[in-house]
């Protein structure tokens, strides 16, 4: 198998580099790499059926834009896609007897991967494809399913269709089956690597990654992406964005009062990033919307600010112990640490303080 995929371009330095990036994704330690590829290498592309439902195929589309190495040709040749509307070459009967001879010849085997909601209201006649709804479709591929991933915000919670007031009843995947193990990955779009990553999991252990009270793995869903944003130490020095386009923001201070949704959204984006160049929204100027939170996305408008609950320290650099002379780090990183501590410890208060209060120009909020 791993010849053929080296053949269509991802070298072995590809595949390598993936299987790295991944297992410190997943938190693993870096040794255990090799046993991640091993895993690939040995095991048997395993069977996948992918179901389009109420979505505008951004999740496949992220997943296939993705290059520098391919993420989508490892992950394509690492599985067996009997079955994916969007990539499949057959179409109407014959894309049916694919589908069909998938379920009876991988039962009980096949990972199911569901991208988009499912519309429940009026037996969910609103989404139908080859003459079965959605909620058909669902049920009955689900039968056979080792696994589901919900990919997407969508099929994790409904997305942008369940908005109210949800004319078409649109819900996600854990709202219908309640009997498989289900993995959601949500995100408008998802990081291709945190499907990636899923998938070498599966491959590697035989189970799914340990998940969160929402059903996302905790490797990828475990933190707030407030604790590695860069514009951070904006926001504990108390430097916000004002306007669009203003100089408050041509500068980086932090969206926090633009409405960004960072400190009370749980996902990897301020780390791992999209379209292999290292962007993300929050890096070019779009505050955090919240995607892959239920209560956040197309519940809260844009401009609103979230609560913080619970303030976080920034978690970028390493904890250091001063009071041992010559035993520190070099002045550099003390510098740097000193300042982010410093600014942690400060940053409850003075939100407290602060938030509510005028900025004086420039951004900077005025001290009491
Ligand atoms: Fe970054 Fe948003 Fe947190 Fe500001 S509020 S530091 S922009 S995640």
């Amino acid at each position: 198998m791993k010849e053929e995929m080296f053949c269509e371009g991802v070298t072995r330095r590809d595949f390598m580099k993936a299987c790295v990036t991944a297992t410190a994704m997943m938190g693993l330690p870096f040794a255990m790499h090799t046993q991640v590829a091993e895993a690939v290498e040995k095991n048997a592309n395993p069977a996948v059926i992918w179901l389009h439902f109420q979505e505008c195929t951004g999740c496949s589309e992220s997943l296939l834009r993705s290059s520098h190495p391919t993420i989508a040709s490892l992950i394509l040749d690492m599985i067996s896609l009997d079955y994916h509307e969007t990539l499949m070459v057959g179409a109407g009967h014959q894309a049916e007897q694919a589908l069909h001879d998938s379920m009876k010849a991988n039962h009980g085997k096949y990972i199911l991967v569901v991208e988009g909601a499912i519309p429940t209201k009026q037996n969910g006649i609103f989404c139908k494809v080859s003459g079965k709804t959605a909620l058909e479709s669902l049920q009955h591929a689900a039968e056979g399913a080792a696994a589901i991933i919900s990919i997407g915000t969508c099929a994790s919670y409904g997305g942008i269709q369940a908005a109210s007031p949800n004319p078409t009843g649109a819900v996600g995947v854990r709202d219908i089956i309640k009997d498989k193990p289900i993995i959601n990955i949500p995100g408008c779009p998802p990081s291709p690597y945190n499907f990636l990553s899923t998938v070498l999991y599966y491959l590697t252990f035989k189970k799914l990654p340990e998940l969160d009270a929402l059903g996302r793995p905790k490797f990828a869903y475990g933190r707030r992406i407030h604790e590695h944003c860069e514009r951070r130490p904006h926001f504990d020095a108390g430097r916000f964005a004002k306007a669009y386009g203003d100089p408050t923001h041509a500068q980086g201070y932090c969206l926090y009062k633009l409405g960004c949704k960072g400190p009370a959204t749980y996902a990897n984006c301020s780390v791992q990033r999209f379209n292999d160049v290292g962007v993300w929204p929050v890096s070019v100027g779009h505050p955090c919307i919240g995607c892959t939170e239920p209560d956040l996305l197309f519940k809260t408008a844009i401009a609103e600010k979230v609560q913080i609950h619970e303030p976080t320290p920034f978690d970028s650099y390493a904890p250091v112990d001063l009071k041992e002379k010559g035993k520190g780090p070099d002045p550099l990183t003390t510098g740097f640490v000193g300042l982010a501590a410093g600014a942690a410890l400060g940053a409850g208060a003075m939100l407290a303080k602060k938030l509510p209060g005028d900025a004086q120009e420039g951004g900077h909020e005025k001290d009491e």
